[in-house]
């Protein structure tokens, strides 16, 4: 079977029929000879395989369970064919912005409702993961604002923002130099020398602008900082800036603004979680960036009833 695609077009001939789009992921989940299956349900490896290449059997007796290879990923309970689920993953890990829902809906032929869904779910395996270890040195830190207009807010989430930001929501990320891009949606910068604490190795350099919050920081950290305003920051060569994740920011934004228009502040989260998976795999192939999300497609469902909460 062919693993391995460069194009959208190549992808599509190399899964003509929906078998061949489960097959795909049935290999990609479990290895191209089930050596890693198991029961989604009670997860025995004793699984019997069905001659109608679907279906699958636990053989626990306690189990006993039928199941399909879509069972326990965000694919379950959904009617939409593989391929065009294989479709959207091609169009949202490769489209360096991604793509709007109401875009996915026209090119494969879906109801808007549903392709707003499928780029939700997608977004949802694209979520961040336990971090499993702090970034390494040297580290860009920064925060940014997004969206929110003052006269839509409640009065209590005014205060929040804790600087300059008033009725925005606070995103703040770190950058390790020519590595890993994190960011997250936090209530407030309140505590955001916790969260670089908890995000980066002690004793790295930290290069941060100079807002108020990070002061202290050099008692566990290298901790450098930049002025914006004096345009410092700017000068080639110079070791200590943070263009790098202010790039980061820059396209992000280009993302929200310009295909999404606006995000609620409800689903930030998973705009930050697609953005940075597939900044962070920037450097890979598309096909490989495909495989790579369906690798991902694990960890559950999650259900409109969830994702409208
Ligand atoms: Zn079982």
């Amino acid at each position: 079977m062919k693993m391995q695609f460069d194009s959208l077009f190549d992808m599509m001939e190399a899964f003509p029929d929906e078998q061949s789009a489960i097959d795909h992921l049935r290999a990609i989940r479990w290895g191209e000879n089930n050596e890693r299956a198991h029961c989604p349900h009670c997860g025995s490896t004793r699984v019997m395989h069905f001659k109608d290449g679907k279906t699958h059997k636990c053989s626990e007796k306690e189990c006993r369970k039928r199941f399909s290879i879509k069972v326990g990923t965000i694919f379950e309970d959904s009617k939409i064919p593989l391929r065009k689920w294989f479709m959207a993953i091609w169009m949202v890990t490769s489209h360096k912005k991604g793509i709007a829902s109401t875009q996915l809906a026209k090119d494969i032929k879906v109801t808007q409702k549903t392709a707003w869904f499928m780029t939700q779910r997608l977004r949802f395996a694209a979520r961040t993961r336990s971090f499993n270890r702090k970034l390494k040195s040297p580290v860009e830190v920064d925060e940014t604002f997004m969206g929110g207009k003052e006269k839509n807010k409640h009065a209590n989430k005014r205060q929040n923002a804790g600087r300059g930001a008033v009725g925005k929501e606070v995103v703040w990320g770190a950058q390790e130099r020519n590595g890993e891009l994190r960011v997250m949606h936090l209530e407030s910068l309140r505590n955001v020398k916790a969260v670089v604490k908890a995000h980066i190795e002690p004793s790295a350099t930290v290069i941060s602008d100079e807002f108020a919050g990070y002061k202290g920081l050099s008692k566990d950290f290298h901790h450098k900082t930049v002025n914006h305003s004096s345009g410092e920051y700017a000068h080639t060569g110079n070791y200590y800036h943070t263009n790098s994740i202010e790039s980061a920011w820059a396209g992000f934004k280009r993302q929200v603004y310009g295909i999404h228009h606006f995000v609620s502040p409800k689903h930030l989260h998973r705009y930050l979680s697609e953005y940075t998976w597939r900044y962070n795999r920037r450097e890979r192939e598309e096909g490989q960036r495909v495989n790579d999300l369906l690798k991902w497609a694990d960890g559950g469902k999650l259900s409109y009833k969830a994702l409208i909460a």
